[in-house]
């Protein structure tokens, strides 16, 4: 008891001694700490602490996952010139699109430059009727034909696929029966299918004062209270049902499963999935808030895991993906960032990032039949 007490009151000295400014009395009206608003806070870092900012990648990078995110050929000219200053060989397209939009995208792509690679989505129009799955067989046929190297990007954020076929009313998810002949021929035909299931943990967590992501979850968010709805773990072991369902099609699961929060889970995902990649896109601000956990994680999966970007292809956005990879940079925030967890880099060795950048991509895209 004497002991405890003691240990207290030198806690308590120590709290004291250690905050040694002077305590200013102001009323809570005009005190700018209660006056501000968590959405208006943009620390800027007070570390003097060196940078290291490449201007381009380290070694050759395959971006395993973008969108058709400029829709003129001036666009696609300037993108691929950033995509050379940049180191990038080649992108994936994502176009989610089929029939004519998927055509038309195709044909502006791959008529400027062949660092685009153009996936098609599955048309999922007839998604309720008996006619599928045969219809949007027939058009995966259709666009594999066309040049669709790949399918991409399916997403299933707990209302089922409603993304790629624009469907409006809760839809199928992927471990649903009416898939099967679709991913088997994906299969057949050699196309990788890329997955995005669930979201990051703090978009399905109650929006209140104890949501670490709370200053992104002001934009996204998943309401758990729509009827039907899976949550995080309902909607990855879906996916995960699908992908045990086909063992001969090759299944990326974008943003790493969205599920860094927890590297043992995810773990043991990997191990008991022995063909399943992870695509590391997007999930940056994420992933380096715990530098020394993903370095490690990244360390041990280093061969399953792909590149990916996702944004907008400004080369202020590459050039913060090589940053965050490849430096030891700490506490730094990115100047288009309003989040409010700083940046920490990860640091991988050149093996690994060699590995990650490109050699796992074109292990997996040279597997496909030709
Ligand atoms: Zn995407």
């Amino acid at each position: 008891m004497k002991q405890s007490l003691f240990f207290s009151i030198a806690a308590s000295l120590l709290l004291i001694a250690g905050c040694s400014g002077n305590k200013v009395a102001i009323s809570q009206d005009q005190d700018p700490v209660d006056q501000l608003q968590l959405k208006d806070y943009e620390p800027v870092s007070v570390f003097q602490l060196e940078e290291h900012k490449p201007t381009a990648a380290k070694f050759s990078v395959i971006d395993m996952h973008s969108h058709p995110y400029r829709d003129d050929e001036a666009g696609i000219r300037a993108w691929a010139k950033t995509l050379e200053e940049n180191n990038i060989e080649k992108v994936i397209i994502h176009t989610k699109a089929f029939g004519e939009e998927f055509d038309c995208l195709y044909d502006l792509y791959k008529g400027i430059s062949d660092k685009f690679e153009i996936w098609c989505g599955f048309d999922m129009t007839k998604w309720d009727q008996p006619e599928f799955p045969a219809c949007a067989i027939a058009e995966l046929e259709r666009c594999y034909a066309k040049g669709a190297a790949g399918v991409g990007e399916l997403i299933d954020k707990g209302m089922g696929e409603r993304i790629s076929g624009k469907v409006k009313e809760p839809g199928l998810h992927f471990n649903d029966p009416k898939f099967d002949t679709l991913f088997e021929k994906c299969g057949e035909l050699g196309l990788p299918v890329s997955i995005h299931s669930g979201d990051p943990i703090w978009m399905y967590e109650p929006i209140d004062a104890h949501n670490d992501g709370l200053m992104n979850a002001k934009h996204w968010r998943i309401d758990l209270s729509e009827p039907g709805i899976l949550d995080l773990d309902g909607v990855v072991n879906a996916f995960l049902e699908c992908v045990e369902r086909h063992p001969n099609t090759t299944f990326i699961a974008c943003h790493l499963l969205n599920y860094n929060h927890d590297y043992a889970r995810l773990s043991e995902v990997m191990d008991s999935h022995p063909k399943l990649w992870l695509d590391i896109s997007a999930r940056h601000q994420e992933t380096c808030v715990t530098p020394r956990a993903t370095k490690r994680f990244y360390e041990k999966y280093q061969d399953r895991l792909l590149f990916g970007t996702d944004n907008d292809p400004d080369p202020s956005m590459y050039r913060a993906q090589w940053r965050i990879l490849e430096t030891e940079d700490e506490h730094f925030y990115l100047d288009e960032q309003s989040y409010h967890w700083p940046m920490q880099g990860i640091g991988l060795s050149d093996e690994v990032l060699k590995k990650i950048y490109h050699d796992n991509a074109v292990r997996l895209l040279s597997s496909r039949k030709k």
